[in-house]
């Protein structure tokens, strides 16, 4: 039984393990270690076929299917995606992400995975990081732990880098947003300190800058184009900024309404158009570096992770603020898996890297609607854990009842950083009884625990000592619920009448095994466990030759019934077998 460590990223995912003393990705069966986070579907006559990875993402292109993309943006939300006839939402085509990459995973290592380590960002609220985890139940991985991207980028590069004490800053910035931590590092402690961040701030921003530049030098209104011709737009402006990495100066060109508009971008150009931005992004900077109690001078080393760090224009930004080189790791795109990865050898208690702790923070502050006084018309936030407090974090406080003879309290829960309660995210409320007395006089406990992997749950109990509690976001599916979650998956994967007929296959094979002893026995029931390996694959080959090889074998099993004297297993058929393992 494996542990690894997955990237659910918004625009690629990746999986990486621990051995011997080092990180190692994952490559799937054509050697590729980043997998698209695209799901799709094609349709061939009757039958639909979902596809996941990079087979999805080659639809976009070839438009022979339909295909759906950066669905994490909308994890935890009630956003559906409609893929032929079916909607999905987010956890559901993640949950299909996280069971492509178990099974070339598992292929890979040859083992079973039983559990996975998967980053989410910093900010992910309760309900997304639940819902990160029901994916991972849906897909038949255990997420127990669930680690923050940055945090995962900062144990990937402090791993193997000796021990001594430093303060970095992470600076992970992807498609849409922007995440900042700052760390320390002492002996084997990494201990995230504050973090900040944006989940509307990302490279996608730059494209449109691009875009509206573009529309501006060729007397187009942005806000009038269609929106096909906006994506297209935004396509040709990300290739053209891909290209700035290398290249002096881009051309930009598209045919808009049958008029041929081009604009040129250099650095410089791109430079001044990401004012806007590097200006929220030197706000969030002085931000976390207050919340940490630091200033830059403190800084050792600033690390650039995700995607949109690549862009040169981007480094000789923080090299200006910082006034000195920021550190680039090796590869952007990879750094967040590798922390998983190592993360996974301390969760699986490896020998040669358990001792690292890898400490975090809670990024927004949690509390209850409170009111000051009788008739008070708006509740403010009562804070009962605070911004970047250290998790796993506690507290607990006693309230009062607000008006005479009150019955019932309700306590609402919120998240974020605004006065008013009801201006900042309502995440939940639990109620008790309480009690009739004068106002007051009576009160409950309420307690909140956010746990290590950012989950939140929260207890109230009143002066009788009865308790009501809640977990915010339901964290767990019940086992009836993943059934039904994975036989929906299923169906997808392989047509309800295909599934029948395996069903069929399968009570055929057990027959003969159950009427078959020793030798026998025995290989019937290896051929079951490898035709059941071959059709939950989840690969369509396999699926394919399994039910193929299944059929040829139970016509022999059949045709052997016919002379029972001379068993075909002990000969002709066992060869054939022993044949095909090897091959494979
Ligand atoms: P996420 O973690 O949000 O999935 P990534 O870290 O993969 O995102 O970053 C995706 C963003 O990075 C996109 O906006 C993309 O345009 C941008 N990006 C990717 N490669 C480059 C590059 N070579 N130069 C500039 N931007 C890039
Ligand atoms: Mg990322």
């Amino acid at each position: 039984m494996a542990i690894i460590g997955i990237d659910l990223g918004t625009t690629n995912s990746l999986a990486a393990y621990w051995k011997d003393g080092q990180v190692h990705l994952i490559p799937d069966e054509n050697g590729n270690c980043l997998v698209p986070s695209a799901v799709g579907c094609v349709r061939t006559g009757e039958k639909r076929e979902i596809l996941v990875g990079r087979e999805a993402k080659e639809l976009v292109s070839s438009k022979e299917g339909e295909v759906v993309l950066s669905f994490k943006r909308f994890m935890g939300t009630e956003k559906t995606y409609v893929l032929g006839e079916d909607s999905y939402t987010p956890m559901e085509l993640s949950a299909m992400l996280l069971r492509k990459i178990k099974g070339y995973a598992e292929d890979f290592l040859g083992e079973q995975i039983e559990e996975a380590i998967i980053t989410v960002p910093a900010y992910f609220n309760d309900k997304q990081r639940s819902n990160t985890k029901k994916a991972a139940q849906i897909a038949g991985l255990k997420a127990d732990r669930l680690i923050n991207e940055p945090s995962a980028a900062a144990l990937a590069y402090q791993t193997g880098r000796g021990q001594e004490e430093k303060s970095l800053l992470v600076f992970d910035f992807g498609g849409g947003t922007l995440d900042l931590s700052y760390v320390e590092c002492f002996d084997n402690v990494i201990e995230i300190i504050a973090v900040a961040g944006d989940n509307a701030l990302g490279g996608d921003d730059i494209d449109g800058l691009m875009a509206e530049y573009f529309c501006t030098q060729n007397r187009l209104d942005w806000e009038k184009l269609a929106p096909g011709m906006k994506n297209k737009l935004l396509e040709e402006m990300e290739a053209a900024k891909k290209k700035l990495g290398t290249e002096q100066s881009v051309l930009a060109e598209l045919t808009i309404e049958g008029v041929s508009c081009r604009a040129e971008f250099d650095e410089d150009r791109l430079f001044d158009l990401c004012m806007p931005l590097f200006m929220k992004i030197k706000a969030l900077f002085l931000h976390v570096l207050e919340d940490a109690g630091h200033s830059i001078a403190d800084l050792d080393d600033l690390i650039m992770v995700g995607g949109s760090s690549r862009l040169p224009v981007v480094k000789r930004f923080l090299t200006e603020l910082l006034g000195k080189e920021p550190v680039v790791v090796g590869n952007t795109d990879l750094v967040v898996a590798m922390g998983a990865g190592v993360y996974s050898g301390i969760r699986g208690r490896k020998e040669d890297i358990r001792d690292i702790l890898l400490t975090d923070v809670c990024p927004f502050t949690l509390g209850v609607e409170s009111f000051r006084r009788q008739g008070d018309k708006r509740g403010y936030l009562l804070p009962m854990i605070e911004r970047n407090s250290t998790l796993p974090a506690f507290r607990s406080e006693r309230l009062v009842t607000l008006y005479d003879y009150q019955s019932r309290v309700t306590v609402k829960i919120y998240q974020g950083e605004e006065y008013y309660a009801k201006d900042n995210i309502y995440l939940g409320e639990v109620s008790v009884k309480v009690e009739p007395k004068k106002a007051g006089k009576e009160w409950i406990d309420v307690s909140f625990s956010y746990d290590i992997n950012g989950i939140l749950h929260v207890e109230v109990v009143n002066s009788r000592q009865e308790r009501s509690r809640i977990l915010l976001a339901n964290q767990e599916l019940s086992p009836a619920e993943v059934e039904r979650y994975k036989q929906a998956l299923e169906a997808l994967t392989a047509p309800p009448e295909e599934q029948e007929k395996n069903r069929r296959l399968l009570k055929k094979a057990e027959e003969y095994y159950e009427k078959s002893s020793g030798e026998r026995k025995q290989w019937i029931g290896s051929l079951i466990g490898w035709f059941l390996a071959g059709i939950n694959s989840n690969r369509r080959y396999k699926v394919k030759k399994a039910v193929e090889e299944m059929e040829r074998y139970l016509a022999l099993l059949e045709e052997e019934d016919g002379h029972k004297e001379e068993w075909l297993f002990n000969g002709e058929l066992k060869e054939e077998w022993d044949q095909e393992k090897e091959d494979e």
